[in-house]
């Protein structure tokens, strides 16, 4: 193995592939490494899954008509990636280096690798609403996870915000414990796909309320009541009593690890070619982390197993003898694969 360019590990072990992150497009790059004969590193990051894992019931993942539950989903992607040879590491990457190679990858738990791939598959969280009250109640009536609250607000009443698919779904799951759901969108359409609008229409415990935002979050003793609303035609203002508050208004790249080092798109989405690879050679990225398009979990894993294979090219390039300009963006270059060293 050739070009490693400013190390001072040269004695220590070298991963071939260390992917952050543990949702579909994670797993699924680890299955395709391990299949490559890569032994892939995986870290998994503190949200074991990521974001199929608190999503209750998964109907459009193809290969499973009778649908299942997305901790079932995630526990079967991992068992399928360790069973060709993925090693599974329950930690948090807190800093990569990527301006020398081999890369470094350090985590919370103190651990320091050394790789000459990285495969990012860190993904989204829930974007806030940020109006007042929001942080001061979350966790004591405010809630971005239906799958994993909805059970504390059994017969109660409760309000989702958002028009998405999100929204939908989780208002129809609400659905089981609430005793009322009222859906507030800041239009008069929504953005959720025919069959779960169809879905939620027909579901007589949902209502529907149109062009309303809400502006703060109320609450006593340390338990939501209530929220302040505003009308996006009329302006005019309202305040609605409800027990809780679900906050489905999209999501946000999990990008904390790469300022300045990766590039990103004004939304903070990591920037990659359709090999998936970032503007650093021998570093790829996949799922909602540089997807902000389609966000599924059948496209996630389509671009984990992209990833994989991208890497595994770029190994064999390195092997056959290729070095590599870290300088250079491998995204503006066709052939050779790597960019080669004068
Ligand atoms: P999304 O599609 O981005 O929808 C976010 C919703 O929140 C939109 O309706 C948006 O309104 C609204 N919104 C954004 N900011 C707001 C604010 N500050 N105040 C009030 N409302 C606000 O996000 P998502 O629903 O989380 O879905 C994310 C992705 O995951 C999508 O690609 C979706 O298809 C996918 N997904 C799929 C499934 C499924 O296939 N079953 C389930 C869940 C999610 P506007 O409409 O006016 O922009």
């Amino acid at each position: 193995m050739t070009a490693i360019n400013g190390s001072n590990h040269k004695e220590e072990k070298i991963e071939n592939v260390i992917i952050i992150g543990s949702g579909p497009a994670g797993f699924t790059a680890g299955l395709y490494a391990a299949r490559a004969n890569l032994s892939p590193l995986l870290i998994t990051g503190n949200d074991y899954g990521g974001q199929v894992s608190i999503t209750y019931d998964i109907e459009n993942y193809p290969g499973f008509p009778e649908s299942l539950s997305g901790p079932e989903l995630v526990e079967k992607f991992k068992a399928q990636a360790e069973k060709f040879g993925t090693r599974v590491e329950f930690d948090y990457v807190n800093e990569i280096v990527v301006d020398r190679h081999p890369f470094i990858v350090r985590t919370a738990g103190g651990a320091e690798y050394l790789t000459r791939t990285i495969i990012v598959s860190t993904g989204a969280r829930p974007r806030y609403l940020e109006v007042p009250g929001e942080k001061e109640f979350t966790g004591k009536g405010v809630s971005y996870c239906a799958t994993c609250d909805g059970f504390f607000f059994r017969g109660k009443d409760v309000l989702v915000i958002g028009g998405g698919d999100s929204a939908a779904e989780e208002a129809l799951f609400l659905t089981r414990y609430a005793s009322r759901v009222r859906i507030l969108h800041r239009r008069d359409k929504f953005r959720a796909s025919k069959i779960l609008q169809d879905r939620v229409f027909a579901n007589e415990k949902i209502e529907v309320l149109w062009n309303t935002v809400v502006t703060e979050i109320v609450g006593e003793n340390g338990a939501v009541t209530g929220v302040k609303t505003r009308n996006t035609l009329t302006q005019e203002e309202g305040r609605l009593s409800t027990d809780g508050v679900f906050v489905f208004v999209g999501h946000l790249p999990n990008n904390e690890l790469f300022p300045g080092k990766l590039e990103m798109d004004e939304d903070g989405h990591l920037v990659t070619d359709r090999k998936m690879r970032t503007n650093v050679p021998g570093v790829f990225a996949a799922g909602e982390i540089q997807d902000k398009v389609f966000k599924q979990v059948a496209t996630s894993v389509g671009q984990g197993c992209a990833a994989a294979m991208s890497a595994t090219r770029f190994l064999e390039d390195l092997e056959a003898g290729h070095a590599i300009d870290l300088r250079v963006d491998p995204r503006e270059f066709t052939a050779p694969r790597v960019a080669v060293l004068a």
